[in-house]
Order: structure tokens, then sequence, then C-alpha cells
């Protein structure tokens, strides 16, 4: 594999044989705590943002390839990595006839940048490349809602992001133990918002005194 875009050199690191969900990797960058939540407490809730979310996928998880224009759509691709302890799948991977691979992840929103999307992408890209074993330099978020495609370049430092969320994904799981919330603006889009109670967890007197009225029988 060339190392002209920029690649790190891989990195080993120790995911005790574990294997973690493509998704937890976006998860973990939105919200250690709801990554944790979702993958050590097995805690989960809907709301319209994963309902949609949920939509979305479910059309593009019938796996199968058409040949549009030369390019070979590959849908729903099982994608993994040994080295990172990662499986997945790609909504679409698409073969270009130079041989290059790019990624093509489906979001529900508007044509907006998000690291964590397009970390989710960049660990896609990193399966494909230990697979493959080729480097794959770019990749694209169809935003649905507004019907536009946005290219997502596979930069030094998205890798390196990408990698650390991976480790930093792995780690918390080992430990077993949920981080505190941290009542933040992506919260009031969170469907665990109701089962974190962000605003009371994350302050430890306002805890306490919950814990007090909860616990006092007045005895
Ligand atoms: S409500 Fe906020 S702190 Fe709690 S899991 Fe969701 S994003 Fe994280």
């Amino acid at each position: 594999m060339s190392n002209t875009t920029g690649t790190l050199p891989t990195q080993l690191f120790d995911s005790g044989g574990r294997i973690i969900p493509l998704s937890s990797v976006n998860q973990y960058l939105y919200c250690p705590r709801r990554a944790g939540l979702i993958h050590i407490e097995g805690v989960f809730a809907d709301n319209q943002h994963t309902v949609l979310g949920s939509q979305l996928h479910d059309q593009a998880d019938i796996s199968g390839y058409e040949t549009v224009r030369g390019v070979t759509l590959l849908r729903a691709l099982p994608v993994w990595s040994a080295r990172l302890g990662l499986s997945g799948k790609c909504d679409i991977v698409e073969r270009h006839p130079d041989g290059a691979l790019v990624p093509v992840e489906f979001k529900k929103g508007r044509r907006r940048k998000f690291d964590n999307d397009d970390a989710q992408l960049c660990a896609q890209a990193l399966c494909l490349e230990e697979m493959f074993g080729l480097e794959v330099a770019s990749g694209a978020i169809f935003h649905a809602k507004s019907r536009r495609r946005r290219e997502v370049h596979f930069t030094r430092e998205l890798r390196h992001l990408t990698e650390q969320a991976i480790q930093a994904m792995h780690q918390l799981i080992e430990a077993e133990t949920v981080p505190r919330a941290v009542h933040k603006p992506q919260c009031s889009e969170c469907s665990l918002f109701e089962i974190c109670l962000p605003k009371i967890t994350s302050s430890p007197p306002m805890l306490a005194q919950v814990g007090r009225a909860v616990f006092d029988t007045g005895g």
C-alpha cells in the first residue's frame, strides 16, 4: 500500500480478540456515555432521528450489485478488520474502472459535516484496505434529506481520529464502566436522553440531592 496520501503506518493494538461494530465508532465520538450505555449496559431507545436512520439503512441493507456508467455498486457489503477488531457493513462500495474502492454511507439529514460520521466512513475504509490490500483514499456521505453527496478524504488526521476512537471504544468495553454524562448540545437529539438524564447525572451535587430524595423514607 502506498503512503502518498499521508496514511499512517498501521498500528497494532490489543483488542483482546474482541470485535466491535463499526457503528460504535460513530457512537463513541458522538458521546462516550451513549456508547457505554448501548454497548456495556445494553440500553437502547429510539427517537425520530434513530427511526429515520434505521428506515434509511433498512432500504440500503439489501445486498447485491449493479453497474452504472462503468462503476460497480456493491450494496450492503460486509467488512471487517482483524487488526482493529472491527466489523460491520458498508451501505455501498463503488468499484471504479481504475480499481479504486469508494465507500458510501447514507445519512438521514441535510448535507452537513460531522466528525463522527466521517470517522465511521473512515473505519469502513480501514477495513477495505486490510481486506483488499489497497489504499482507499476517499469516500462519500449521501445525505438523504438534501439528496446531496459530500466527499470525505481520508486524511492522516481523520485516520488518526478514527483509530483513536476505535481504541478508546475497545478500552471502554474492557473497563465495563459507563462514563459520566456531560450535558452538551448533542443531548437534545440523543435518543437516550430520558434514560441518561444528563442534566442530573452530569452534576454530582444534583445527583446526590436526587439520591437523598429517593432514599429518604422520613424515618
Ligand atoms: S443524553 Fe447526552 S450525555 Fe446522555 S448519552 Fe445522550 S448525548 Fe450522552
